[in-house]
């Protein structure tokens, strides 16, 4: 790496292509369009190949080059290539013939895909020299941001809606985070951080970092495309909460053409949303350009937001691609949480759930053919959202340390199959 920002070039807006330095800022004073990293693919391209690739250790960081950092990560080197499994089980189950789960629930540090994001935005948060971090989170990045933020010695903010699971609060407590529970939904604790991102001079992650934080989520596509023996999958589903996620899995598929690492994207890129909280889904099911917000109410917290601020960009990556959203009710969720579990021993947490049941609709509607072959993006561990399953799982069957009554259970079993 010769030059001062590495191999990005600029942020641009996603709206008009102008440009802004590559500061803490993420909208376009023209127009308010988002802004995005532009990168230098042409020498990216010189020393991000295959062979290189490989020869690099097994984390998100073997993609150096499409990440956006001037220097090396400082944040979360181990954040990363997460197993990708072949679920034959669970194909036979939903009826396609080939399956395949990217298993980010087992991410490192704290169980779920956030820790990707994390960690660009905290190694990116270093280099332009904050010292505080902060985050307005529905679960998962405050508990990436609370844990990496600690290990890296920074100070950590975050804001999170008062009635989130005890699992994902506990999780951000622990690791000594200013945690700040808002009396309010998502969207709500977003519009707060905003403001408060205009009064401090903090790096906020999914605020002022956002154009950064973002390009964490392309390395998801980057693994399953690598662990496919590099090529893109047919089908990806993809859980929406803010739309991002599904908006990087389809720019990381398109940079791996770009930097000619596979040969073509012909991914389809499908989204899934709770019923409780679906503006994306309703939207794309009505073949509209633009969400309506709703009013979020799911056991998914992790996806509970009413108005998502990638929506709009969401919308038009399954346009593009031929793909299409499904949603599914909170008893739906549960359902695919247990089938996920028992057919391939993964728990997953509500948005997994979420993924699982969605991909179920869309395989019996035709939208994934039978005949195709699909990845689902598993984002969440299980041991997080204990309270959406409690009360709907079977309980043990308790006796006393005794062999008879053992055996006298065995028999009742039996007796009960016959
Ligand atoms: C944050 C999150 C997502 C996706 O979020 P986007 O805002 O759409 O990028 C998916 N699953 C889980 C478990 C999450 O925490
Ligand atoms: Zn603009």
């Amino acid at each position: 790496m010769s030059e001062k920002h590495g191999y990005m070039k600029a942020l641009r807006c996603r709206e008009c292509g102008r440009e802004y330095p590559l500061e803490a800022t993420h909208v376009c004073e023209f127009d308010f369009g988002p802004l995005e990293v532009a990168y230098d693919y042409e020498r990216i391209k010189k020393s991000l190949t295959a062979e290189a690739v490989t020869a690099r250790p097994r984390s998100m960081w073997r993609y150096r080059e499409l990440l956006p950092l001037a220097g090396e990560p400082t944040v979360g080197l181990q954040a990363g290539f997460t197993p990708l499994v072949k679920a034959d089980r669970l194909a036979k189950k939903l009826g396609i013939r080939e399956l395949w789960i990217k298993n980010d629930a087992v991410n490192y540090p704290t169980l779920s895909f956030k820790d990707r994001v994390v960690s660009v935005a905290l190694s990116r948060s270093k280099e332009l020299g904050f010292d505080t971090v902060a985050c307005a989170s529905t679960g998962n990045l405050a508990n990436s941001v609370a844990a990496q933020a600690a290990s890296a010695g920074l100070k950590a903010y975050v804001f999170i809606p008062n009635d989130l699971e005890h699992g994902k609060i506990v999780n951000s407590l622990i690791y000594g985070a200013n945690v700040i529970g808002i009396k309010g939904h998502y969207d709500e604790v977003n519009r707060l951080c905003a403001e408060i991102a205009g009064k401090f001079a903090w790096a906020f992650v999914n605020v002022n970092m956002r154009p950064y934080y973002a390009e964490g989520s392309k390395s998801m596509a980057f693994e399953i495309a690598e662990q496919l023996g590099w090529q893109a999958p047919q089908h990806t589903v993809v859980p929406m909460a803010s739309g991002s996620l599904l908006t990087k899995i389809h720019k990381g598929y398109q940079e791996l053409v770009k930097t000619g690492l596979i040969a073509r994207d012909g991914a389809k890129i499908h989204g899934a949303q709770a019923s409780g909280c679906a503006p994306i889904s309703a939207a794309q099911k009505a073949g509209l350009d633009f969400f309506k917000p709703v009013k979020p109410d799911t056991i998914a917290k992790s996806l509970a937001i009413g108005t998502p601020a990638d929506g709009f960009y969401a919308l038009k990556v399954m346009r593009e691609t031929g793909g299409a959203a499904e949603d599914i009710t909170d008893a739906e969720i549960r359902e695919a949480i247990q089938l996920l579990a028992e057919t391939e021993g993964i728990f997953a947490e509500t948005a997994g759930g979420v993924t699982v049941g969605a991909a179920k609709k869309l395989i019996a509607s035709g939208k994934i053919p039978a005949n195709e072959s699909a990845v689902l993006c598993i984002t969440g561990n299980g041991l997080k959202t204990l309270d959406a399953i409690q009360g709907h799982v079977r309980k043990p069957r308790e006796i006393r340390p005794s062999l008879r009554e053992f055996e006298a259970l065995v028999a009742q079993e039996e007796k009960a199959k016959a």
